[in-house]
């Protein structure tokens, strides 16, 4: 009987994106099935809700159609029933004795990063579900999590909420949370301090905080490791360490692992074990929903009307978005004012002027010409070959999202273009966009370089 639901979940798995099948779908077990009544497994709670609401509708439906009757469906909770064994003791382990005793979550833990004030929406909903499950059952899967994506999209705040979830279920836990920069400092510090005293206390000291004393280790910006050797082979040895310790590893990230310049094979390969999940720029349902849940937070009061003229005009990240409210509040109460439309239109103009850092459509071109290696002239000119049309459309593309200008005036500093082929141009980049991962990583690694040059 059980072969009904295999094949009702096989009608499903095409309509289903590869990525979620893996996640969602194969680790549902059906126990039994018999008299109109299911019996599946989900690994856990949270796993059984997503499950419940993307998934079992469909799958119900193929089966009643097939069987011609309905189902009643209910859930273990593998969690919840198994007795949990410890996990196999591949290589030498820290003895417990010489291990700290574990403190209360990291302190570098930011309380305003938790998933209940994180919005859901459709660019950022895998990546959200992802650390929802491995912060459900750290290191059972998915390791590490790798979560990747352009500046300002949620990416800290996920992590953060990551460790704020496991702190909460395992108290006795040690959590520890390091930006990149952070981990690279510390290291080349007791590096030198070690010469320097001829001892090796500092090191020892430094390995066991990274490699013996964390559950969890949560890692910031990993692309500061970028083209440092040396931090390079600390953190693949740290790397390994918690991983055969079966220890949670969750790691953010501006570009994918295969886009890092500079990167040693074995720690992009390692990085790519577990699970890659992107943060894109989020959609103008999400946007609003943002500022609505930002503004409640802060109590701030704010009308659907103004709420929805932000969303509209401030598109560049979830930062940007947050940063306008929070201009927009501080003036109505300086001039005490309530928030209104014009008010906003008021204090948006300013910040749109100068948005996002001031950039320039010449910075654009330049940034864009030197990236894909090509001539200034040539980026502007008529040619046409792909090896120039490509870097032109993608350098439009970002002219009209960063800067406030209308697609004529964009058209008048590409040597004088149509404004209808900087539309098309625009169009064509969007599509791709939102299909293919590696121009987002070149389209996030432009605008971060433009940002933050
Ligand atoms: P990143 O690390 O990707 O650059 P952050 O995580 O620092 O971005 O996010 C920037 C700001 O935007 C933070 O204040 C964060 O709380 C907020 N933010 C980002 N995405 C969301 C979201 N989906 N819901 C609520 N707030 C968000
Ligand atoms: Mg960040």
């Amino acid at each position: 009987m059980i072969e009904l639901w295999t094949e009702a979940v096989r009608s499903i798995e095409p309509k289903v994106k590869p990525s979620h099948r893996d996640l969602w779908l194969r680790p549902i077990e059906c126990l039994r099935l018999s008299e109109g009544k299911i019996v599946l497994r989900a690994p856990n709670r949270y796993h059984k809700e997503w499950f419940e609401d993307h998934f079992l509708p469909s799958i119900l439906e193929d089966l009643q159609a097939r069987s011609g009757r309905t189902y009643e469906v209910q859930f273990e909770i593998a969690e919840e029933t198994a007795v949990r064994t410890p996990p196999p003791v591949a290589f030498p382990q820290p003895s417990i004795e010489t291990r700290p005793v574990a403190s209360k979550p990291s302190r570098d833990l930011d309380l305003r990063y938790t998933f209940d004030k994180f919005v859901v929406g459709p660019t950022n909903q895998f990546a959200h579900a992802a650390a929802r499950m491995v912060a459900e059952a750290p290191a059972s899967k998915w390791n590490p999590l790798f979560i990747y994506g352009g500046v300002g999209l949620g990416k800290t705040h996920l992590l953060h909420a990551v460790g704020q979830e496991i702190a909460r279920q395992h108290p006795d836990w040690h959590i520890a949370f390091v930006t990149c920069e952070r981990f690279v400092t510390d290291f080349i510090g007791s590096m030198m301090n070690q010469k320097r005293q001829g001892g090796v206390s500092l090191m020892e000291e430094f390995r066991t905080r990274y490699r013996e004393t964390p559950d969890v280790l949560l890692v910031d910006d990993i692309q500061f490791l970028s083209n440092k050797d040396s931090s390079q082979d600390e953190f693949f040895h740290t790397f390994n360490a918690l991983h055969h310790a079966h220890k949670q590893i969750v790691l953010t990230c501006d570009k994918l692992p295969g886009e890092l310049p500079g990167l040693e094979d074995r720690l992009r390969s390692r990085f790519t074990w577990g699970l890659i999940a992107e943060v894109c720029h989020p959609d103008l349902e999400t946007r609003v929903a943002i500022l609505k849940r930002k503004a409640e937070i802060d109590q701030v009061e704010l009308s659907d009307e103004v709420a929805l003229y932000l969303g509209a005009h401030v598109k560049s990240n979830v930062r940007e978005l947050e940063g306008a409210l929070l201009r927009l509040a501080a003036r109505a109460s300086i001039e005490a004012r309530p928030i209104t439309k014009e008010l906003a239109q008021e204090t948006l103009q300013k910040f749109l002027a100068s948005a996002p850092t001031g950039l320039t459509v010449e910075a654009i071109q330049r940034e864009a010409a030197a990236y894909f290696d090509v001539k200034l002239h040539d980026l502007k000119g008529p040619k046409r070959h792909r090896a120039v049309a490509h870097p032109r459309m993608v350098a439009m593309y970002l002219a009209r999202r960063l800067t406030s200008m209308s697609y004529p005036e964009i058209g008048s500093r590409f040597g004088g273009k149509d404004h209808s082929t900087v539309i098309s141009a625009v169009r064509k980049i969007e599509r791709l966009y939102a299909q293919d991962p590696s121009l987002r990583s070149v389209i996030n690694t432009l605008e971060s370089h433009l940002r933050e040059p």
